[in-house]
């Protein structure tokens, strides 16, 4: 047997070919997002979803149309279509508002000459409704089980009347419409199943990811993060000459915490003193970060921000965590931090020189009474 011989049908091609084009979507899709986050561009995984996924499919359908325009069999390559704006509309949810959708569409019947016949622009007018009605099933179906009937019934629906506008204009015989619309209701059933099957696989990656860098007691991110997140800052504010400020504080008197109300009392302790310090933070700028790094010892973040405005919001945090009653039980157990700041300065050569200037002022607060802030100039 050589390659010369082989006898596959072009329905098993065409599965293969489907399943190509979207494992090289998830590749490419995967790769941008990793190139972007790589580089700290803030732009969320959506946009780059919507953006990624409309271009992709647009020279998708565009390129493949290219080798049959004009022709009799210009309508072969319709399922693909179809595969197309299923995948768009209803998996990857994008969401294409009539005034950019409608001239889509007519760029296509331009580019495929088929402007002028009235079959086309029926069959124009049921593609756009078929895209709004997936955006919409797909934001419907999530609050309702069993949605791959409700999915079934819309590609079937559509994908009917759309078969049959293609019969009526290019007067093909009822034999071959109806395999060819048998073919998109078994392509669209892969699809479905194919598609659950890659974000399943995505999702457990994402909460991996999230285990990999969040402590599991307080929510907020862990010392491998912070080793991560300095490191980056550090050489971005050094090599662009920008502010970027460290606070460190640490729980005074812990372990009488432990020793007099039990380790689940501090644990309680630990979630308090973390919800309180996010809750200041994402009222002043999400940007500024908080970082479990040992037992009873967090770390925060202030890329951009000089001595001045840093200490604005380490005041509001030193008061809102000193004045945090924790009831555990019938007990109430009062909190206070000690806390060490400090900016980054010229002479630092590694992120561990900032560090131990912000550790030293740390160790001073403790050293002079506890429940105080140190912050050096
Ligand atoms: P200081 O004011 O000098 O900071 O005294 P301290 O008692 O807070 O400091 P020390 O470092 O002696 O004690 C820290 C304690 O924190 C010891 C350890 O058992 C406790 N610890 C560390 N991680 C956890 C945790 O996840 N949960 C609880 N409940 N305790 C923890
Ligand atoms: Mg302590
Ligand atoms: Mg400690």
């Amino acid at each position: 047997m050589t390659w010369s011989y082989w006898r596959i049908s072009p329905f098993v091609t065409s599965i293969f070919f489907i399943l190509g084009v979207l494992t090289l979507y998830w590749v490419l899709f995967n790769w941008i997002t990793s190139w972007f986050h790589a580089r700290h561009i803030n732009i969320d995984d959506d946009t780059i979803n919507a953006w990624h996924g409309v271009i992709y499919m647009l020279v998708f359908v565009f390129v493949m149309q290219l080798s049959v325009i004009g022709q009799a069999n210009s309508w072969e390559f319709v399922n693909f279509h179809l595969i197309a704006v299923i995948f768009c509309a209803f998996f990857l949810n994008i969401r294409m508002p009539y005034y950019t959708l409608l001239p889509v569409v007519i760029v296509y019947m331009v580019f495929d000459q088929s402007i002028f016949f009235w079959e086309s622009w029926s069959y124009a007018a049921v593609f756009v409704g078929f895209f709004w009605s997936l955006n919409y099933l797909r934001l419907w179906v999530q609050k309702h089980a069993h949605s791959w009937v409700y999915y079934y019934g819309t590609v079937g629906f559509f994908g009917g009347v759309l078969w049959g506008l293609i019969k009526v204009k290019y007067s093909l015989s009822w034999e071959n419409t109806l395999q060819e619309y048998g073919y998109l209701l078994i392509f669209a059933g892969l699809l479905y199943a194919y598609v659950n099957m890659l974000t399943q696989d995505s999702e457990i990656k994402l909460r991996l990811a999230q285990f990999a860098s969040h402590d599991a007691l307080t929510q907020t991110e862990n010392f491998a993060a912070y080793t991560e997140h300095i490191k980056y800052l550090f050489d971005d504010s050094t090599a662009n000459n920008l502010n970027l400020s460290m606070m460190m504080f640490d729980i005074d008197h812990f372990k009488h915490v432990n020793d007099t109300y039990g380790h689940l009392a501090g644990d309680r302790v630990l979630q308090e003193v973390s919800e309180t310090v996010q809750t200041v933070l994402s009222e002043n700028d999400p940007k500024v970060k908080l970082y479990r790094t040992g037992g009873e010892e967090f770390n925060v973040l202030f890329p951009g921000y000089d001595l001045v405005s840093t200490r604005a919001i380490v005041r509001q945090i030193f008061a809102a965590v000193n004045h945090l009653v924790v009831k555990y039980g019938d007990q109430e157990i009062a909190v206070s931090i000690s806390v060490g700041v400090s900016t980054l300065h010229q002479a630092d050569d590694s992120p561990v020189d900032f560090y131990n200037r912000v550790d030293q002022n740390l160790y001073f607060s403790k050293r002079h009474g506890r429940m105080r802030v140190t912050v050096d100039q």
